[in-house]
């Protein structure tokens, strides 16, 4: 029987793993299949406070890994839970096909990349088609060839910025006049010479099928209804993310987006269940609010193991 375990292993994982071992309860923490979460698929970090240089979004999960293990936290690497059963204590939890009991969970499973929808999308997958430029922009198919990215949030200024290293250009598609991106990011984007802005524009399709590569996207403007057709061999969705919580769906209470119920600090509807992190947040989604949550379920879950034990 676990006392703890901890569901996922981004930035609030790790801080719900790190409080809960300090506090002796030898946690057990399910990374998935991205250990360390989407902040691995970053570059610099440049607001993450006590980093005044800032700091790669990898190094930044490692050392929060190791400081967890420090404390004896354990760690079941590169597996994913299938099933909980949270109807009644102790919860059980399978993971890799294998039954495990625990008096309390923290779930920081967080989010996922959202996709288009659009035609040709999931076919040109890997093909052109991807949701990660730190993790893609460098490959050869897309050297010197004109770059698509989709989405106005600080995702897609990131990616887009990024991206001027490799390609011709860069086309950032967005569905409104202007950027949602915070101030500095927007500036940046709009002020460097290697990327066009596209506005009030969706991608209707993403071309080519029948080629088994991107050769392009068409693009609706919203305004006009006038649609055309922009070359690319590549395109970067960055259109925000949605919660990682499917396995969790009849379980816990979920809001209409799928993003955990959140009450009392980071109690779920379940006593002895707590969440943490952007699968409970559809508003901060940073990485140190995520931190502070995973910090807030530690102690909330310490507290309440105490008054079961009493
Ligand atoms: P986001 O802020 O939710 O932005 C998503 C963007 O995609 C929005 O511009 C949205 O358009 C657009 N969009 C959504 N659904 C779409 C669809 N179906 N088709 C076309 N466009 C669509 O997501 P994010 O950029 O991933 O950022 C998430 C959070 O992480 C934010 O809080 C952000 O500040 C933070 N973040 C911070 C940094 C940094 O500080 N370095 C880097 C990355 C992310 P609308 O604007 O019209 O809604």
């Amino acid at each position: 029987m676990e006392n703890v375990v901890i569901i996922g292993s981004g930035c609030a994982g790790w801080a719900a793993a790190i409080y809960t071992a300090r506090a002796n309860l030898q946690p057990l923490l399910i990374t998935g299949m991205q250990p360390g979460g989407l902040l691995t698929t970053t570059t610099v970090v440049e607001n993450y406070p006590g980093f005044s240089k800032g700091i790669d979004g990898n190094t930044l999960m490692v050392e929060m890994q190791e400081q967890a293990a420090r404390f004896g936290t354990r760690v079941q690497y590169m597996s994913v839970v299938e099933k909980v059963e949270l109807s009644r204590a102790p919860f059980k939890i399978w993971a890799d096909g294998v039954e495990m009991q625990a008096r309390s969970v923290i779930i920081a499973v967080g989010a996922g990349h959202r996709h288009l929808g659009v035609a040709g999308e999931h076919e040109l997958e890997n093909k052109g088609v991807t949701y990660c430029a730190t993790c893609d922009g460098a490959l050869p198919v897309f050297r010197n060839q004109p770059l698509v990215v989709v989405g106005g949030g600080d995702s897609a200024c990131e990616e887009a910025m990024y991206l001027t290293r490799f390609g011709s250009k860069v086309y950032l598609i967005h569905r409104r006049n202007e950027l949602r991106a915070s101030r500095i990011m927007a500036e940046r984007v709009l002020g460097n010479p290697k990327i066009e802005p596209v506005w009030d524009s969706i991608v209707e399709g993403v071309l080519d099928v029948s080629q088994d590569k991107v050769t392009g996207v068409r693009v609706k403007n919203i305004q006009t209804g006038r649609v055309s057709t922009i070359d690319c061999a590549g395109v970067f969705v960055a259109i925000g993310h949605q919660p990682n919580t499917d396995v969790f769906k009849g379980q816990i209470t979920l809001d209409e987006a799928g993003y955990v119920r959140v009450h009392k600090g980071s109690h779920t509807n379940v006593e002895g269940v707590f969440v943490a992190g952007d699968c409970a947040d559809s508003v901060y989604r940073q990485a140190i609010t995520a931190a502070g949550m995973g910090c807030m379920a530690a102690i909330d879950c310490e507290r309440w193991l105490a008054t079961q034990k009493a």
